[in-house]
């Protein structure tokens, strides 16, 4: 069952320079149980994506166009109100710093039974025992000592685990996560990677993961969409985007993992947004441009292979896909 579909989406901001145009056009679809993964460098439009799912963008000044529809309703016409329904009920969101996420001044369990409070009609007893329980399922140790504490007194990682405990508070379908381990070590990192899967494997929930690390989406993702300034440049399962990788970006995405033998960055960087290229808008950077790519607007999407398609002029004839393009490397 589709849980999230997006569809031709573009977010524009207006600031003092010019028109940032933040998403251009982009579709894609979360469906339940499963994890989908938007990756690409920062800056490529993968936070605002996320954020116009409940609108939590900060509009006006701007505007939303497109389709955001959840289980079968549209939202992008749905009013603040509606939408707080949304927000922390049906849709969860973890973000990148917890500790933004928490109010100081409140005691981590009476936060996690405000959210509960907020979405189900339980009494202030029945949210506590919920609270204390969210907070042991998330590995919150003597979580109903815990429960008094305020923010500054859980590290990094437990401060993400508070958060967890309160996007789950009302049982999402769908939970939004950015870049939620960023700001954790590798070991904290990879107790909440392990943490949010059982919890999808327990709960049935949708993810939509957002991230700039590859190792991280090799490890949770069923399906990969690369976004690159703002565009869709490939998308398809984790297997065939990684084993295939059939756009330049993408391609040099995956070079700059570690042991790959290539630079840890792509030569150049990212367009202005609020000038972006003509054409494939990944011309300026993309080391088998021909004088047709910076021609009219994006390429089509062009399929690989079954639901794995690639927006690059070189899939289409009369080009030469580079022998690089489309090897299988692992
Ligand atoms: Fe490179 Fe052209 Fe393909 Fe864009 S369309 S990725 S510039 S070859």
């Amino acid at each position: 069952m589709t849980l999230l579909s997006v569809e031709d989406l573009s977010v524009t901001f207006d600031a003092e320079t010019g028109t940032v145009h933040a998403v251009s056009g982009i579709d894609f679809a979360v469906e339940q149980g499963e994890t989908v993964c938007l990756v690409g460098e920062s800056g490529s439009g993968k936070t605002v994506a996320c954020e116009s799912v409940t609108q939590l963008l900060p509009t006006p000044p701007g505007s939303i166009e497109g389709s955001v529809s959840f289980d079968g309703e549209e939202l992008t016409d749905k009013s603040e109100r509606a939408l707080r329904e949304y927000r922390g009920g049906r849709v969860g969101h973890i973000f990148q710093n917890p500790q933004d996420a928490l109010d100081p001044v409140y005691t981590v369990g009476s936060q996690v039974v405000e959210a509960i409070r907020l979405h189900r009609d339980d009494s202030k007893a029945e949210a506590k025992s919920r609270a204390i329980d969210l907070l042991d399922r998330v590995g919150i140790g003597n979580a109903d000592e815990r429960f008094h504490d305020y923010p500054h007194q859980f590290s990094g990682g437990m401060t993400q685990r508070v958060v967890i405990a309160i996007a789950l508070a009302c049982d999402p379908d769908l939970l939004i996560a950015d870049e939620p381990t960023t700001a954790l070590d590798v070991t904290i990192q990879a107790q909440v990677l392990d943490l949010l899967a059982d919890l999808q494997a327990e709960r049935g929930m949708g993810i939509l993961f957002v991230t700039h690390d590859l190792g991280v989406v090799a490890e949770i993702a069923d399906r990969v969409v690369v976004l690159y300034a703002g565009q869709v440049m490939e998308r398809g399962t984790v297997e065939q985007v990684f084993t295939r990788p059939s756009h330049p970006y993408t391609k040099a995405l995956l070079d700059c993992l570690p042991g790959r033998g290539a630079s840890a960055t792509i030569d150049g960087s990212l367009p202005d947004p609020k000038a972006p290229p003509t054409g494939c808008r990944f011309h300026p950077r993309c080391p088998h441009a021909v004088p047709a790519c910076e021609q009219g607007d994006r390429p089509p999407f062009a399929t690989v292979d079954g639901d794995h398609e690639a927006a690059c002029i070189l899939h289409e004839d009369p080009y030469e896909l580079p022998a690089e393009l489309g090897e299988t490397d692992e």
